[in-house]
């Protein structure tokens, strides 16, 4: 079947023509997506239509909030091949893997066991409870496996990974981090924050314990996110807070009861929206189809790939053609610094591309890598967000700084 963008594009009022200002091509996927129509939609009718409380209320409007969100989990669980009791709502991976690191029993002298590939939120959490091995990459980009299973020793407690970089877009296998968490009986964290808006995700498959992933690099609203973990390796975790929602009784000497997973884990009054929001989000995805979106997203990125190579003064730094729809480039002599590259590509030619060091210093110092341009694509994007990318970087460069 025929991927329609065009009629996919409609379902975002960002990208549509006619609101008085220039079409904007968006490239920054990765940081943040766009949302679509349904999403909206779901967020305003929950706030306009029936926002009560969850899990706390004898009324209709409180029936119907519970009612959505819970019907949100089993949706997004559904999309993760997961049961609804293994899916936490979180608002993003940040959170989520804060929630795991906070909730193990961890001692300064345990350790964990993580890749330089990692995002600042795969590595502070771990650095702030426990000893932190970081395993470094192999010829291909991706973190070395022989070096993660010689770190690995007695007082490892666990070993968490990336699914896909956030500055390379490097898929990275992480059923061989399972299978080798698993012969030392240690659990296994997947960060799926750049993976879940560009691959299918079978929790059963990866055989991760625990994943995490932000909504909104999804389609859904900041705020929305998701912890999964399997029944035993929930149960395994201290909630972070405690209060309402997360017991089911309290005495007068304040001796209490937990609920049951997940909703232990999510004391307080969650972000009902968000997470409403994200449920809508996930079925838009499957209506779409996510192999239809794979088989888009990677000619696009062959386009990308082969267009900037056309330019001769960038150096691109996301070697493998396995990997997210998103290219990271330096300028050759260093004349041109990516912030100010990116800042002239929003004013003068409309393309939003991020840069910096992408929340992954050590990744950048590892590669001896000054800040960088970072292009990254949803299935939204068309062939000529790709040459205004292309025609603007060539015309900086041309111009010099
Ligand atoms: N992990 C990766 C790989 C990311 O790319 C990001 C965000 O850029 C995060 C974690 C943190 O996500 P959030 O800021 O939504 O918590």
């Amino acid at each position: 079947m025929l991927f329609d963008v065009a009629r996919l594009r409609d379902d975002f009022p960002l990208l549509q023509r006619g609101s008085g200002r220039a079409p904007i091509v968006y490239l920054d996927n990765a940081a943040t997506t766009l949302k679509p129509r349904p999403v909206i939609e779901a967020v305003r009718g929950y706030l306009a239509e029936y926002s009560g409380n969850v899990h706390r209320g004898q009324h209709a409007l409180a029936d119907r909030a519970t009612e959505a969100y819970e019907d949100s989990r089993r949706r997004v669980a559904r999309f993760l091949g997961a049961r609804a009791s293994e899916v936490v709502f979180v608002r993003g991976t940040t959170e989520a893997i804060g929630l795991v690191a906070g909730g193990l029993e961890l001692r300064p002298d345990d350790n964990v066991v993580v890749s330089v590939l990692e995002h600042h939120s795969n590595l502070l959490p771990w650095r702030a409870r426990c000893g932190v091995r970081v395993v470094g990459l192999d010829a291909a980009g991706v973190p070395d496996l022989a070096a993660a299973a010689a770190a690995i020793d007695a007082r490892t407690r666990l070993l968490a990974v990336t699914a896909c970089s956030n500055v390379t877009g490097v898929y990275v296998a992480v059923q061989a981090w399972a299978a080798l968490a698993h012969r030392h009986g240690l659990p296994l964290l997947v960060d799926a924050a750049q993976l879940a808006a560009h691959r299918g995700i079978d929790v059963q498959g990866l055989q991760c314990d625990y994943l995490a992933l932000s909504g909104h690099k999804l389609f859904a609203p900041p705020g929305s996110g998701v912890l999964y973990g399997t029944h035993a390796a929930l149960e395994r975790l201290a909630p972070a807070h405690l209060g309402g929602g997360c017991v089911k009784h309290v005495g007068l000497d304040l001796d209490y009861e937990l609920r049951d997973v997940p909703w232990r884990l999510e004391a307080g009054t969650p972000d009902i929206a968000a997470a409403i929001g994200l449920g809508a989000a996930v079925e838009y995805l499957e209506d779409i189809g996510l192999d239809a979106i794979e088989a888009r997203e990677d000619a696009l990125r062959e386009l990308l790939d082969a267009e900037v190579a056309t330019l001769p003064g960038l150096h691109a730094h996301s070697p493998s053609p396995a990997r997210a729809p998103m290219l990271t480039v330096t300028a050759r002599d260093g004349a041109l610094g990516s912030e100010y590259v990116a800042r002239v590509l929003s004013d003068t030619f409309g393309v939003m591309v991020r840069a910096g060091h992408h929340c992954a210093h050590p990744l950048h110092a590892a590669l001896a890598l000054p800040a960088t341009l970072r292009a990254s694509l949803a299935f939204y994007n068309t062939e000529d967000d790709v040459l205004r990318l292309r025609d603007g970087l060539r015309a900086l460069l041309r111009r010099g700084a």
